[in-house]
């Protein structure tokens, strides 16, 4: 295996699978067996999951919500996806551990670095919810942060697509795909590929983020294990 410990993440709306909204249970099946695969390589594990598949901050802002208030929905949507996920990996076994950026005691552990780390050495999968436990960011930069926090090798952002191109490739037919770009490229470009503050912390910290196809089954073990698919953003 290339990488020992990853940080991934996963949208909220990937788990609504073939739902219009919520969680589909099928597609949480085949993410957690997808995570159990790695893991038996020993293979450390940190998820970030979104919540968009639930609730997102700018959509009840634009209805009239206070921002801060719908922000606070979006991030207790991220915990309710968690402890889906949570409860998909130990039906397949794998030992796992919810920690919350929002005290919520009774239903996740607290985010606790040291703690976190702990708990990969171990052999657990770490789910953070609840984002970075502040309004306005996006779990993109939670998901950033807490890689360079638990010094993860790479950040794997799963999407329906496999990986960035010149332009959308559901638009335009002539896209190209990148199997390599650095930082700088797709920001000269304006290729989108994660919110600019998540974006510019990886940057900044050198930490490197594979963008792949997590809907293919045997992707991530192939991503993990150094089969070169998705594209790579490094330096
Ligand atoms: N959110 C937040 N702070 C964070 C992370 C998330 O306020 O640090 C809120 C925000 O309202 C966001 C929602 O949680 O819209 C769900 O997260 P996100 O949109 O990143 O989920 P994804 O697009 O990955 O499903």
């Amino acid at each position: 295996m290339q990488y020992k410990r990853i940080l991934l993440k996963l949208s909220g709306e990937a788990l609504m699978g073939s739902l219009q909204y919520g969680i589909d249970p099928l597609r949480l099946k085949e993410y957690a067996e997808e995570i159990h695969k790695i893991i038996q390589k020993d293979v450390q594990v940190a998820i970030v999951i979104g919540g968009g598949n639930i609730f997102r901050g700018v959509a009840g802002a634009s209805r009239g919500m206070e921002r801060v208030q719908a922000d606070n929905m979006g991030m207790l949507a991220t915990v309710i996806n968690g402890l889906a996920l949570q409860s998909a990996l130990e039906n397949e076994g794998v030992p796992t551990r919810l920690q919350s950026a929002i005290n919520i005691n009774e239903v996740a552990e607290p985010f606790i670095r040291r703690k976190a780390i702990r708990h990969l050495e171990k052999g657990r999968v770490v789910i953070f919810g609840g984002g970075t436990g502040n309004p306005y960011f996006t779990t993109d930069s939670a998901a950033v942060l807490r890689a360079i926090e638990i010094g993860a090798d790479v950040i794997l952002k799963g999407t329906r697509v496999d990986g960035i191109y010149s332009s959308d490739p559901e638009k335009n037919t002539d896209a190209i795909k990148f199997d390599f770009i650095s930082f700088e490229d797709v920001l000269r470009k304006g290729l989108k590929v994660m919110d600019t503050t998540a974006f510019t912390l990886s940057q900044e910290n050198e930490l490197p983020i594979i963008v792949f196809d997590m809907n293919t089954k045997g992707n991530l073990f192939k991503v993990v294990s150094g089969e070169k698919i998705g594209t790579k953003v490094n330096l």
